[in-house]
């Protein structure tokens, strides 16, 4: 037997494990971009048991930042001797009236960096004013926060930071209170979990009586999280289960939340889809307020508009799959995306797109 045969074979093992295991329709929901991407790729909810629906969440971080984020970030763009540090996807997200790709094609000053110190060694060695996009869960926020944390201790005058960082956990909160979603169990990001720990669940599970498994990101990984939430349910449980323990620690990691809380504190952030989620974010604390770009700039979050056929928020709420937007594939493409979650390498819509079509 090939590898490919093995592959092939395991993972129907577990679909039809799956399959003897769910005795009620079910809905699941995974919460994180990459599994997202690895459902997708691997056509894993086409195996899967017809009363067993899979519907993506507010996984994807570029997806999640709100339209007033990007505005800002534009208009940040626009100042003349600033430049933005932002990762990859970023740039090509529409705001209300352009992205910061078309800005740079205007004559702005836009690099990609691959790590947020990049922004950090930039500023050193440069006059311009320097503006990281600090955006992500806590999976890269613990990168922003060392690299907050190392502009102040070298004293750069041309450092700032504009935190458009989320946190997961009151997202989830914000997503169970949603009247137009309706899910029996969580899939949990791998990724994000490292860093906040199993331990960050078990309060949310507890009071919502909703059951979560973190998983990896290999099919078979993700295919055994399913299986633990199926089985979960249909034995009246809803408990935490970390079904990635060599990665994801009870307690997760203690050094890059130190990082985190040194230089953040829990703020109300907007979502894309979720709206103003109560302490949904990151601010600055005051030691290190003289870095936060919108105040140095003089420039107050905007309220933004999303594009009047995009609905990228209820995607992002798993209130529809991608190809009920009615520009799926028509209108919007990953050539011309008309919202995040096409642009985004992480996001649902670009998922569907490519592997599903
Ligand atoms: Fe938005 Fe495009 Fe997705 Fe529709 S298909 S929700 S327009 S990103």
């Amino acid at each position: 037997m090939s590898r490919r045969e093995e592959f092939v074979a395991r993972t129907r093992a577990l679909a039809e494990e799956i399959a003897r295991a769910s005795d009620r329709p079910v809905t699941l929901m995974e919460v994180c971009g990459t599994h997202a991407h690895q459902f997708a790729r691997y056509g894993l909810a086409q195996i899967l048991p017809e009363q067993v629906q899979l519907l993506s969440g507010p996984g994807c971080p570029v997806c999640v930042t709100s339209a007033g984020e990007i505005d800002a970030a534009l208009m940040l763009a626009r100042v003349p001797g600033v430049t933005i540090a932002t990762f990859g996807d970023m740039v090509r997200v529409p705001g209300s009236d352009s992205t910061l790709a078309h800005e740079r094609a205007r004559g702005a000053d836009v690099r990609v960096m691959f790590s947020p110190m990049e922004a950090v060694e930039l500023a050193q060695g440069c006059g311009q004013q320097v503006v990281l996009l600090g955006v992500g869960f806590e999976t890269t926020t613990p990168g922003v926060a060392v690299a907050v944390r190392e502009a102040k201790r070298r004293g750069l005058r041309n450092f700032s930071i504009m935190s458009a960082a989320k946190r997961l956990m009151p997202a989830l909160e914000a997503l169970v209170a949603a009247e137009d979603v309706a899910v029996h169990g969580l899939l949990a990001p791998g990724h994000v979990s490292t860093i906040i720990g199993a331990a960050a669940y078990r309060a949310f599970v507890a009071e919502h009586s909703l059951p979560c498994v973190i998983a990896g990101f290999e099919p078979e990984q993700i295919l055994r999280g399913v299986l633990a939430l199926v089985r979960q349910l249909a034995e009246g449980r809803a408990e935490v289960e970390n079904a990635y323990p060599g990665v994801v620690s009870e307690e997760g990691n203690l050094k890059a939340l130190a990082a985190i809380d040194e230089v953040f504190e829990p703020a109300d952030s907007q979502w894309r889809g979720l709206g103003l989620i109560p302490l949904g974010g990151l601010a600055l604390r005051e030691e290190y307020a003289d870095l936060d770009a919108l105040t140095r700039f003089g420039i107050e979050m905007p309220e933004g508009r999303e594009h009047p056929a995009c609905r990228c928020g209820e995607v992002l709420r798993g209130a529809i799959r991608p190809p009920e937007c009615g520009a799926f594939g028509r209108a919007c493409t990953p050539e011309h995306p008309l919202g995040p979650c096409m642009v985004s390498s992480e996001g649902a819509c670009a998922a569907a797109w490519k592997y599903e079509g």
